[in-house]
Formats: C-alpha cells, structure tokens, sequence
C-alpha cells in the first residue's frame, strides 16, 4: 500500500462530514498500525479546522471545505509516514498547559508530571523552592509548570541544545513566566558560576536514560523522531545520573533536594549511586500512575 493517501481519497464522499472524515481517517490510520487511530484522528482534524478536539462532536454533521479537507489528508499523510502527533500538530499539553514542541525537543510524557508533582509537595518547612535549577530543559515543560505553581520561585534552565533553549523560551513566553525563568546553554553545570554554589534550594532533571544499546528497538516513533540527544543515556542508561550526583551537592543549598525522572524501573540502581555519592540521605523512589519506578527524590546532607 502506498504511503500517500491517494486522490481519489481526497474525492471520497466519506470525507464531507465532520463525522465522516473523522470515521475515514481512523480508518487510514489504523491499517498503517498507528496505535491510536481514532484519537489522532481527533487530534489532526481539530488542527485542520483550528478548532478543539472536544469542538468536533458539536458540529460532527458540518460540511468541510475543499480547504479543510486538503489539510486534513496532508496532515493524516505525515502521521501514516510515522511522524508523531505533537509534532505534526506543534503541540503538547502537559500539566494542563499547552507546550509549543518541535523535532528538537523530546515531547512531553505525562509520566513525567510527577516529577513536578513530587516536587511541588516538598514541604516548605523543610526547602522553600525559592530557587530551582533544572536541567536539560527541552521543551520547558518542567521549568514551566513549576514556575506557574510557584509565583515566587526563580528558575535556572539549562539545556546542552540551543535549540531546544529556543523552544523551551517560547513555552515560558506563552504561560507568562519568562520574567523568572533564565535558560543557560551548555553541559550540566557548566554554564554556572562559581557564585552558584550553594545556591539551589532544588535541582530537578528528566535527564536520558535510555541505554545506548536499546535505542534502535525504541518504537520507530521514537527512534526516528525524538533527539537522540534527549534520549541516550549511555552504554547502561545511567551516565547521567553518574554525573549529576558528582556535582549536584556543591550546587545545592544546606538541605536542597535533588528530584530525578528514572526510566525502566531502575529505581534500585539510581538509588544505589546516591547512596555511592555520600551526599545525600537515603532516597525516597516514587512510582507513575502505570505502577512503574519514576522518580527518586534525594534530600542533600547538611
Ligand atoms: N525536561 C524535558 C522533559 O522532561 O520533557 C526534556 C527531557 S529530555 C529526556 C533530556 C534533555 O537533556 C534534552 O532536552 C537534551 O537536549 C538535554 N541534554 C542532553 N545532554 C545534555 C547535557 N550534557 N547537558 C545539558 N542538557 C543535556
Ligand atoms: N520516557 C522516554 C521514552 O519514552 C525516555 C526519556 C528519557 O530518556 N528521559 O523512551
């Protein structure tokens, strides 16, 4: 079967309708495999017709243009190429938040709000999260979401890709808080000064933890998709864990907290190497909603 849908697609009666659109395109979508046909469907419909996806139900008899329809069979061929949806789309939301994505960032995973979950229930008795440095931003989705939680928190990002850093400052424009997020490009720490020691009451960072090795069996949506950049994690998955925890202490204040995404339920292994850094209390591991070890959160000693 042909990649590119053909013209006597775009002829079809089927795609008049909201309704029958939506039904055709689910159709096209799934005889290519794509995991959720009727959804993405939804998805690239409402963005043709520059509407929400819940819009769609209210006018599911409306009549499409010519127009509409000539986006909306464009925009189905780049999902049947593989192409995920955020970026077809440009968009992501996550904590609630509509984050502006492109090829150069990791889009966004919904496990990954627990990591600012957790973060958020840190007590302020004990870190008042006036100061935040995350690092390897990406898009911003992190950064951002913190700093709309916490209207007195300042927030240091960083990202080795400026790419990236572009993107992760249009998402602070959008959701008004680029006044109290800097975005720092370079490796880890080093784009910090000597007067940042000390100086962070929480690090936080979803940083790669696939192993280098696992890569080219990730789903091809993925692997050819997302940057690479944002997903090796070396020979074992855990080179930057290794090196976050050489540092992080020097940059965190007396009981500053580290909060760490992990992958793969390797929260025994990441555990491990805090425990190995000699820095920090013994690490609590918190699981995502699908029961999985997602985030292990480690308490800097005095
Ligand atoms: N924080 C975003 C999120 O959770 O959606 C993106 C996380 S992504 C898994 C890891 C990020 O780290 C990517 O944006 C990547 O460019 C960045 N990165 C990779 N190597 C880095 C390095 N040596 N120093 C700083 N950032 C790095
Ligand atoms: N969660 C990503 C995945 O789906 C991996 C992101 C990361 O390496 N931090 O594979």
């Amino acid at each position: 079967m042909s990649l590119e849908l053909e013209k006597s697609d775009l002829a079809d009666p089927e795609f008049v309708t909201v309704r029958a659109a939506l039904r055709r395109g689910e159709d096209l979508l799934s005889q290519f495999g794509v995991a959720s046909p009727r959804l993405d469907a939804e998805v690239l419909l409402g963005h043709a017709l520059n509407c929400r996806r819940e819009d769609l139900y209210r006018g599911l008899e409306g009549v499409l243009t010519h127009e509409v329809r000539d986006r909306f069979v464009a925009l189905l061929g780049r999902r049947r190429r593989g192409e995920p949806v955020a970026y077809i789309t440009g968009e992501r939301e996550f904590w609630s938040l509509a984050f502006f994505v492109t090829p150069q960032v990791l889009v966004p995973r919904p496990e990954t709000e627990l990591l600012v979950e957790v973060a958020l229930r840190i007590p302020a008795r004990q870190v008042s999260l006036a100061r935040i440095l995350e690092i390897g931003t990406g898009s911003g989705a992190i950064a951002v979401s913190l700093a709309t939680q916490r209207a007195d928190a300042e927030i240091w990002a960083t990202d080795l890709s400026a790419a990236a850093l572009e993107v992760a400052r249009v998402n602070a424009r959008r959701h008004g808080v680029e006044k109290r997020i800097r975005f720092l490009q370079g490796d880890l720490f080093a784009p910090l000064r000597e007067w940042d020691l000390g100086f962070f009451d929480l690090m936080i960072c979803n940083p790669p933890y696939v192993p280098s090795g696992e890569i080219e069996h990730l789903a091809s949506e993925i692997r050819q998709w997302e940057p690479r950049l944002a997903l090796d994690g070396g020979v074992d998955g855990l080179d930057f864990y290794r090196r976050i925890l050489g540092d992080a202490h020097r940059y965190l204040s007396g009981a500053g907290f580290l909060v760490l995404e992990i992958g793969g339920d390797s929260g025994t292994q990441v555990s491990r190497l805090v425990e190995a850094a000699g820095t920090f209390r013994a690490p609590a591991i918190y699981r995502d909603y699908g029961g999985r070890e997602r985030v292990v959160v480690a308490e800097r000693l005095p």
